[in-house]
């Protein structure tokens, strides 16, 4: 017997067919002698139609009852899908985040779980309850419903699991793994059977949205063992051994596994960046100071940075960027600063994208950023911006470049899936 923990993301919590389909699998796990958790996201579609809501009742709205609103897709996912599991006759109830309860800092809209009170829930279990509970959703300690940021009920799963010691984390979705790249954007993608925390990490924290970041780091801290795979299934389908989706390891592990290892591991694409440039910007020390402390102070966090060399007459050009939401608010305190940083005008552009390459092969290989830069190149797509970390490249470009870029580089990295198969 083991203690898992399953996540069913919103596509696969799309009205009541699809959730027969997920009671379904849950109830396969159950009757195979497992204690089962079950961690709901909202219906498809239904979080953004909330956030809406909000918008269209006050455009500065509060975070606080923001959450209450937002929280209330999951909501009606718990409730549905063990309703639907009664009904296939197998016990189970849902436990609200307030229920457990699942602690969180009061960070409105983007909390972090701090602990999560697991012991009703594990002797629940005991007695043969499947426990659903819904994602994204915590509670405060001003007694407030908070929510974890989009794409948090991976960061729910992964903590449910954590708290409970679970065996498992498996996260369903609508793809049935991580892929080199999205297959949603490159046909050829291919599957990977396993991937490590430190690549997942920085492939999430990039834009690949297949797993929110800090569900990863959560996972990686606690050592979780997390698989991603696909909640379409044949229902038929005999059992097997493989793995039917991709497990994320440890790097000892990986190497253990004895793969060979790629060069790089995947490609990710983010646009929600924005780009701004400061033109003529004194060049002389405090100056890059002046510019970014206003920006951390207000919490906006800057990525990409490029000071261009000094051109005569002691001025520089400044480019950075910061998401593509803290856009106006970063002009406008950077529009009050006018006098104070010295800089001639502020150019901004919100239709950047940015395309980064991932791997831990990086680490021992030369030449990956000049293999990137060449194919860009190649088909005339313009780098705006470069940033590097030891297992990562990035490189900022036009928006509309951004599907051409990412099938491009998949190329020349030689990953597409033909390749492969030759
Ligand atoms: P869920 O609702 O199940 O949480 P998400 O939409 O948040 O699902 O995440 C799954 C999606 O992530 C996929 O449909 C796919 O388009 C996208 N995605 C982005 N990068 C990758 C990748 N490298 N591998 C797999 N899927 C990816
Ligand atoms: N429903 C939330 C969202 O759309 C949380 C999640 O699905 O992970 O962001
Ligand atoms: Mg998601």
């Amino acid at each position: 017997m083991a203690r898992i923990v399953m996540k069913f993301g919103g596509t696969s919590m799309a009205g009541s067919e699809r959730i027969r389909r997920v009671a379904n699998i849950v109830r396969r796990q159950q009757a195979a002698g497992h204690e089962v958790a079950v961690v709901v996201s909202a219906m498809a579609g239904e979080t953004d139609r909330l956030v809406n809501f909000c918008r269209e009742a006050n455009p500065l709205y509060d975070p606080a009852e923001y959450d209450v609103v937002v929280a209330s897709g999951e909501q009606v996912t718990s409730g549905l899908l063990a309703l639907t599991l009664q009904a296939l006759g197998c016990q189970a109830r849902s436990w609200l985040g307030w229920q457990l309860p699942i602690h969180t800092d009061d960070a409105h809209a983007k909390a972090r779980i701090e602990g999560i009170d697991s012991e009703a829930l594990l002797a629940s279990m005991a007695a043969g309850e499947v426990a659903v509970i819904p994602g994204f959703q915590g509670l405060s300690d001003a007694n407030r419903i908070t929510t974890l940021g989009r794409g948090g009920s991976d960061t729910s799963a992964v903590a449910v699991a954590a708290a409970i010691g679970a065996d498992r984390c498996d996260i369903y979705t609508d793809v049935d793994g991580v892929y080199t790249t999205d297959p949603r954007i490159v046909a050829k993608a291919r599957k990977l059977k396993y991937v490590t925390y430190e690549e997942m990490l920085e492939l999430a924290s990039v834009g690949s949205k297949v797993l929110q970041t800090r569900s990863v780091s959560l996972a990686m801290k606690e050592g979780v063992r997390v698989q991603v795979l696909s909640s379409f299934i044949d229902d038929d389908s005999a059992p097997s051994d493989e793995i039917p989706g991709t497990l994320i390891v440890s790097d000892e592990e990986l190497e253990g596994l004895d793969m060979e290892r790629q060069l790089i591991t995947g490609i990710a694409a983010d646009k929600n960046e924005a780009k701004l440039i400061l033109t003529r910007v004194p060049d002389r020390p405090g100056a890059v100071a002046t510019i970014f402390g206003p920006l951390a102070a207000a919490n906006i966090n800057v990525d990409m940075i490029i000071q261009n060399v000094g051109r005569d007459k002691g001025e520089t050009d400044v480019t950075f960027t910061v998401p593509g939401a803290d856009l106006l608010r970063a002009q406008t305190l950077l529009e009050a600063q006018k006098e104070a940083i010295g800089y001639n005008r502020i150019i901004t552009d919100g239709k950047v994208a940015k395309i980064s390459v991932v791997g831990v092969g990086m680490k021992s290989h030369a030449g990956v950023a000049a293999t990137m830069f060449r194919a860009l190149a190649d088909r005339g797509i313009n780098i705006q911006a470069i940033s590097t970390s030891e297992i990562k490249v990035s490189v900022l470009i036009d928006e509309d470049e951004t599907e051409l870029a990412v099938r491009v580089l998949h190329t020349a990295y030689g990953m597409d899936a033909t390749d492969q198969a030759a």
